[in-house]
């Protein structure tokens, strides 16, 4: 059983609308996360029991759940879109957890809701497994994301380019609060709205906050982590409209994602990002982008919002002081670094620019690093046994053991995901839980077993979109 608490459901009416998700015929439970249950308080025997399957499918609302879609707009590309919404999710409810923390649990791929514009509100199976795994591989790598409770299929087909399988995922987040969720009701001009959002926010994510212009600092802080924390995992979001970005500060819609295999700062895997403006490189800049437009939805809260206007300017600017602190660290415990500094921004700059040249694989170069075949990775062996000589003089004593600690062996990749997923939209769920198990795992020694995930794909396995 959940023992919801359903906090979001006591704002306003205006910021969401009741909504039941809808029933599907067949459902059967494809995955679920014991360990994440447990914290969350909710008994894992039942998490497998048919009750389970029927509130996680949809069919039951269950006590205390009081199903809800959220409202919210969105910058898309850089477009505006008045209104957005969830449109296949619904907010089940909230619980708090065994640690104290409240999180939502919400469906994703549960029906049609008022928001769902020319959808179907449903969700296939190969965009619900893929979320699955890669979000619980961010969390075991210790990146602030939404988490996968379960993954149900749905026994219904949905109709995109084919008929395929439909699937639901269960997400749990520390909320489903975006920058859209700000910025549609300041475009609505609704400050009774935009107030209790905020008031709600600081509450339950910025506790520490003493007013908006606290707040907006918090959101910026904790942006400039996360995207740092991207970057060091060579992973690109694909789609960070305004609408994708959570203000709580965890990785949230996970759609057209990819980590890199070779390394390349311009890489995109999104087939309808025509302009790259999600690229690897871009994704400070397009944060920095989306806190402007959240800072621009937070002035109508301000008593003096010429001095707001100025004051929160100021906020924004300070994400790229952040940034280049969190990245100098993320890099530095990556080359073995135990102090990193500013300074040291050279240094790492220089190895992903060989990097770069060659397209070294990202992941395996910094895995590698301290072993005996880093080098085999570069073409021009003297800049690198250069750069090697610099890295000896800065390295720490133990950097082996900190290199360890910041280098993921295993990370998901592309040609893996994609073939997990043929095989489970053919009924085999096998490679799903092997993935799983190897990408939930990240930093153990590489085993015969767990080789293979480590591999890079051939030129013919490489796969240059994800969506
Ligand atoms: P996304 O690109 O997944 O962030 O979604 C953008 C917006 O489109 C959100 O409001 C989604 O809820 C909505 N949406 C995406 N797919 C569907 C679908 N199959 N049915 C209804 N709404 C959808
Ligand atoms: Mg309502
Ligand atoms: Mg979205």
């Amino acid at each position: 059983m959940i023992d919801f608490d359903n906090s979001f459901s006591r704002l306003l009416p205006q910021m969401f609308t009741a909504q039941d998700p809808t029933p599907v015929r067949a459902p059967q439970m494809l995955a679920v996360n014991a360990d994440l249950a447990a914290q969350l308080g909710i008994d894992a025997d039942w998490l497998t029991s048919d009750g389970a399957l029927r509130v996680l499918s949809g069919n039951v609302v269950p006590d205390g759940s009081a199903p809800l879609a959220q409202l919210y707009a969105g910058h898309q590309f850089g477009n505006w879109n008045p209104q957005l919404g969830d449109g296949r999710a619904v907010l089940l409810g909230e619980v708090i957890g065994t640690d104290g923390i409240r999180r939502d649990i919400q469906l994703k791929g549960s029906g049609r809701t008022p928001y769902s514009r020319g959808g179907d509100g449903r969700a296939w199976l190969g965009p619900v497994l893929r979320e699955y795994l890669v979000s619980e591989a961010m969390a075991a790598m210790g990146v602030p994301t939404t988490r996968a409770l379960a993954a149900v299929a749905t026994g219904e087909d949905v109709m995109r380019e084919a008929a395929l399988p439909g699937g639901i995922l269960t997400r749990v987040a520390r909320s489903h609060i975006r920058v859209g969720s700000f910025q549609i009701h300041a475009a609505r001009q609704d400050i009774p709205a935009l107030q209790a959002l905020a008031d709600h926010v600081i509450a339950r994510h910025y506790p520490d906050a003493d007013g908006i212009p606290a707040l907006l600092s918090g959101i910026v802080a904790a942006q400039a982590q996360l995207i740092a924390q991207w970057m060091g995992l060579g992973f690109i979001h694909g789609v960070m409209n305004t609408d994708n970005m959570a203000v709580s500060g965890e990785t949230i819609d996970y759609g057209p994602c990819a980590f890199m295999d070779a390394y390349n700062p311009a890489q995109v895997f999104s087939s309808i990002d025509r302009g790259s403006r999600y690229a690897y490189a871009n994704q400070p800049g397009i944060a920095v982008w989306n806190l402007a437009q959240l800072a621009t939805a937070l002035i109508p809260l301000m008593p003096d919002q010429d001095a707001a206007i100025e004051d929160f300017t100021q906020r924004i600017n300070h994400f790229s002081d952040l940034y280049q602190a969190a990245w100098v660290q993320v890099f530095g415990a990556k080359i073995g670094l135990s102090d990193p500094q500013p300074a040291d921004a050279d240094l790492i700059q220089r190895l992903l620019t060989l990097m770069a040249q060659d397209g070294a694989d990202f992941t395996n170069t910094f895995a590698n690093l301290a072993g005996p075949h880093a080098q085999d990775q570069f073409t021009d062996r003297d800049a690198f046994a250069a750069w090697v000589g610099d890295w000896e003089q800065r390295r720490a004593p133990d950097y082996a053991q900190i290199m360890e600690r910041a280098n993921p062996q295993i990370i998901p990749r592309n040609h893996q995901i994609e073939a997990m997923i043929s095989a489970a939209t053919a009924g085999d769920m096998a490679p799903f839980h092997a993935l799983l198990r190897a990408v939930t795992h990240p930093f153990d020694p590489l085993t015969a077993g767990r080789a293979p995930f480590a591999k890079p794909p051939t030129m013919q396995e490489v796969v240059t979109a994800t969506f």
